[in-house]
This record gives structure tokens, C-alpha cells and sequence, in this order.
């Protein structure tokens, strides 16, 4: 006898588990482009040149613990990437807390919503969105619901259906928006756009939580990518910000980010951060070390920080090469429909339209791994298998 024979099995995570599922295929064929990691034009992970500079006077760090609420500079870099200009003088009005990568961030700041804003706020999640939003309201122990986002038909953003649902929540809902490059669709607002979803957020007093996945990552250019948390920022509204270094610095398992949270006043700042701490503590006690200090180093070195800024341009220049060429392949195919969006889109993604069906096809015919989405991760994509990609979507298609 067990104590455990009722622990009924879980669902295999929709992205992890076709990742599995990749590992375990042993047919030379085999294209992964499934996980949201950046691959080189090989295939291979790469380990930014900043970072490997960073790590070499890192050598040695001391491994003692971190303050509960991490390392203050980087903290205050962390606050200064995203916002830049924006924050003139905010800093005051401004609590940042070193977190366990993105995911860690919106668990933190979730958990924080649901003890210290009205009881019964929802938290709104745009449809699709990253999967793990609606797992981590879940388990943080408040509603989430979903307002309209990707619009089949265009391929694009359902601009009008967004801001419908965000006129029709409760007033002072929370809405996660994701600041550039969204997951899995690749379909991101205009500038005029966000300027119209502040309006409506500043009507109804809705409070924005900015995922910061892939600040740089989307354009190349950290200020551009950043223009959504700014402007928000800038209109004065009391909001929260979960800051991921896994894709922009490469550092998926150092288990690196930042959460933000910007207030009205000062003077609760350090009560809201006695609160945050209080909450660390009992999860991890504190967060780790290695990832926050690469960071720091390279974010606080002129000279490391450009690199950084050169490397992030070359890692989405080559996703943009990608979204072309595949397009390319695909028009010289003659493969039915209108592609476009792939080249439309923006980031790691593209979500091709491809159908279940289809899909099924690419995974068991082809060994090309990719969401039931049909979301594709462009980075698993390269000049070796481009044409092997277009073969099998012709061949799913028709
Ligand atoms: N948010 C979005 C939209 C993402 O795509 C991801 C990663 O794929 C994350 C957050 C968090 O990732 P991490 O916890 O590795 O920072």
C-alpha cells in the first residue's frame, strides 16, 4: 500500500512535453521548433560573448547568500533597462525584487495581487497566450479570465475584440500584457495602439502587469521593445513588470529576472517590500546567485554592455533572415495560401495558421517538432533546414 495511490496524473506541459518528445526521436531529420530557446545558425545553443567574458570575472565569486530580495544594483538596472527615461524620479515610487527568471517574477507579483489588491480582481490573460499564465493564477490562487487578442482570420492583433474586453471587465482588473515579441503569436500592437489601450486602462482603471520576456529581442532594440512599460510609465499608472534574462542574455537556467512594482506613493514602498520579502523567504529564502551577477557585471561595463547590444541585434537580425527566408521558401513552392505573416510577426515566434491535422503531419511524417498550435520557434530554423522545412509544409498543406 501507498499513501499516494490517488494522485491522478497530470497533463504533460504543452510546450515541455514536445520537447521531450524531440529528445527521444532519433531521426537525423529531426528540426526543433518547439522550445522558445535561441539556437545558432547550427542549431546549437550559444552562450552570448558578454556573458563568457562576464563569467570569466565571475571566477571565483563568492557563493554566500543573496539578500532575500537579491542584489540591490541589479535591481536597479534591472528597473532602469525597462523603463530608461521614463523613470525621471520615479525610482522612489518603485519596489524591484530579484526573482527566479520571468515565471518567478509573475509568481511573486500574482501572489502579491491576490493578498494586498481587492479580493476578487481578476487577472485578464490575452488568448493564446505563454501557457504557464493561466497555470500560475491558478496556483496563486486567483481568477483569471481572457480578453481577446490574436484574430484567426488576419493572422494579426483582434484590436477591436482587445479593447471590447477590456471596456467590458470589472474596473481595476488586471491585465498581463506582454511588452513585445508575444508568445506564441508574434503579433504585437502598434505604438498608436498601445496609445489607444492606455486610454481605455486609464478609464477603467485597470492596472497593467508588462511580461518582459523579450525586451531587445523583438526589433533588436532595447528602447523600442521597451515603448509599452514606458508609456504606461510615463501616464502615470500604478503597475507591475516580471523581467526575464532568459532569452535576452541567453540565460534560460540561471533562473534570472526582476520584478517591478510602481506605486502612486513613497511612503508605502517599504511596507509593500517587507511584504515581498516576507514572501521569498518562505518560498527560497533567497534568490541565486551566478545569473544576477552576469548581469550586473555586463549591464554596469560600457564595454560589455555593447557587446551585449551588438549580440542581441545579431541574434534577432538572424530571426528576422529566418521569417524571410522560410516565407521565400515557401512562395517558390507555390504552397496554397498567403504567408505573409510569418514576415508580419515579430520575435521568436510565428504562429503559421497550421491546423492540428497538419501539424500531426510535420511532427510524424517529418520529425519537425512545433506546438499543436502550430506555433513555430524560428530560432530552430537555419539555412540547413529551411528547405526541408517548406518541403513538409507543402506537403501538409496540400
Ligand atoms: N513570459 C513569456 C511570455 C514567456 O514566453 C516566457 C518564457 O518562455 C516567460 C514569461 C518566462 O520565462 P522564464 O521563466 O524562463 O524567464
Amino acid at each position: 500500500p501507498t499513501l499516494f495511490a490517488n494522485v491522478p496524473l497530470g497533463p504533460v506541459d504543452p510546450i515541455l512535453g514536445v520537447s521531450t518528445a524531440f529528445k527521444a526521436d532519433t531521426d537525423p531529420r529531426k528540426v526543433d521548433t518547439s522550445v522558445g530557446a535561441y539556437r545558432d545558425e547550427n542549431g546549437k545553443p550559444y552562450v552570448l560573448k558578454c556573458v563568457y567574458e562576464a563569467e570569466k570575472r565571475l571566477l571565483g565569486a563568492p557563493k554566500e547568500y543573496l539578500p532575500i530580495d537579491g542584489i540591490p544594483e541589479f535591481n536597479k538596472l534591472s528597473a532602469k533597462l525597462l523603463y530608461g527615461d521614463a523613470m525621471n524620479g520615479k525610482e522612489k515610487r518603485m519596489v524591484t525584487v530579484q526573482a527566479l527568471s520571468g515565471t518567478g517574477a509573475l509568481r511573486i507579483g500574482i501572489i502579491f495581487i491576490r493578498k494586498y489588491l481587492p479580493a476578487g480582481t481578476v487577472v485578464y490573460i490575452s488568448r493564446p497566450s505563454w501557457t504557464n499564465h493561466h497555470n500560475i493564477c491558478k496556483e496563486s490562487g486567483i481568477q483569471s479570465a481572457e480578453y481577446a487578442y490574436y484574430d484567426p482570420k488576419t493572422k494579426g492583433l483582434d484590436f477591436t475584440g482587445m479593447i471590447n474586453d477590456m471596456k467590458a471587465a470589472p474596473n481595476g482588473s488586471v491585465f498581463v500584457l506582454h511588452l513585445c515579441a508575444h508568445n506564441p503569436t508574434g503579433v504585437d500592437p502598434t505604438h498608436e495602439q498601445w496609445n489607444v489601450i492606455a486610454d481605455v486602462m486609464r478609464e477603467k482603471n485597470h492596472i497593467p502587469f508588462m511580461d518582459c520576456a523579450y525586451q531587445g529581442y523583438a526589433s533588436g532594440d532595447l528602447d523600442y521593445d521597451a515603448y509599452s512599460a514606458r508609456l504606461f510609465l510615463n501616464r502615470g499608472f500604478e503597475m507591475f513588470s516580471a523581467q526575464s534574462y532568459s532569452k535576452n542574455f541567453g540565460l534560460y537556467g540561471e533562473r534570472t529576472g526582476a520584478l517591478t512594482i510602481v506605486s502612486h506613493r513613497e511612503d508605502v514602498i517599504p511596507k509593500m517590500l517587507s511584504q515581498l520579502k516576507m514572501d521569498i523567504r518562505a518560498m527560497y529564502s533567497s534568490p541565486p546567485t551566478h545569473g544576477a551577477r552576469l548581469v550586473t557585471t555586463v549591464l554596469s561595463d560600457p564595454e560589455l554592455t555593447a557587446l551585449w547590444v551588438k549580440e542581441l541585434k545579431e541574434m534577432s537580425g538572424r530571426i528576422k533572415d529566418v521569417r524571410q527566408k522560410v516565407l521565400d521558401a515557401l512562395i517558390a513552392r507555390k504552397v496554397p495560401g498567403n504567408w505573409e505573416h510569418i514576415v508580419n510577426q515579430i520575435g521568436m515566434f510565428t504562429y503559421t495558421g497550421l491546423t492540428k491535422p497538419q501539424v500531426d503531419i510535420l511532427v510524424n511524417k517529418y520529425h519537425i517538432y512545433l506546438l499543436g498550435s502550430g506555433r513555430v520557434s524560428l530560432a530552430g530554423l537555419n539555412n540547413k533546414n529551411i528547405d526541408y522545412f517548406a518541403d513538409a509544409v507543402l506537403d501538409a498543406v496540400t
